[in-house]
């Protein structure tokens, strides 16, 4: 049988629609779910493998992309909403009804990524969001107690699937961060 990375990508990735320019995202809550209005495409979708994001159940990876902060919204139930981790870089607001994360947002106004939110495209109400196009964080699905011995397998089912596997962010994304700090030091101009 083959390894099920994530429901909505074990059938083959499904393309995004072009046009597709934002919804709502909607926690799983049967009655007073959290909304969040989404006014703009996802960026850099992908599948990712570490211990914080928040994935379905039985889900070996979770499918996260990016979206400009001021394109998001909370419309209903905010007070549901609680931060997992106050000191962790990326601020995730979960549902303490479901558990479902809405969305991840940095503060650190230095850090690469300042100015983008991490969301969970698959808490869209609609469809035609910009597929994933990489697998991130690979290799810390074992961090979650899964084997070792069975990575190959892994990374060969997400080459299958057009995946490709990194053990950290994607080269665009290791390089804007790259950028960014080299910036900051002052060894790069611009
Ligand atoms: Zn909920
Ligand atoms: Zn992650």
């Amino acid at each position: 049988m083959a390894i099920s990375i994530h429901p909505l990508v074990d059938h083959g990735v499904k393309p995004g629609n072009p046009s597709f320019s934002g919804g709502t995202l909607r926690c799983k809550c049967a009655s007073d779910p959290v909304t969040v209005s989404i006014g703009a495409n996802v960026a850099f979708d992908h599948v990712c493998g570490c211990t914080k994001c928040w994935k379905p159940p039985g889900a070996l990876f979770s499918l996260v992309a990016v979206v400009p902060r001021d394109k998001l919204k909370v419309t209903a139930h905010a007070h549901k909403l609680k931060i997992v981790d106050e000191s962790a870089v990326i601020q995730r607001y979960r549902c303490t009804g479901c558990g479902v994360h809405l969305y991840g947002r940095i503060e650190k106004t230095d850090h690469a990524f300042h100015g983008f939110d991490f969301v969970h495209p698959e808490l869209f109400h609609e469809q035609g969001w910009a597929a994933p196009e990489f697998a991130a964080f690979v290799s810390s699905i074992i961090e979650s107690g899964f084997p070792p011995a069975r990575m190959g397998e892994v990374r060969a089912r997400l080459r299958e699937l057009k995946l490709e596997p990194y053990d950290c962010l994607s080269p665009a994304l290791m390089d804007a961060i790259a950028t960014h700090a080299a910036k900051q030091k002052g060894v790069l101009a611009g």
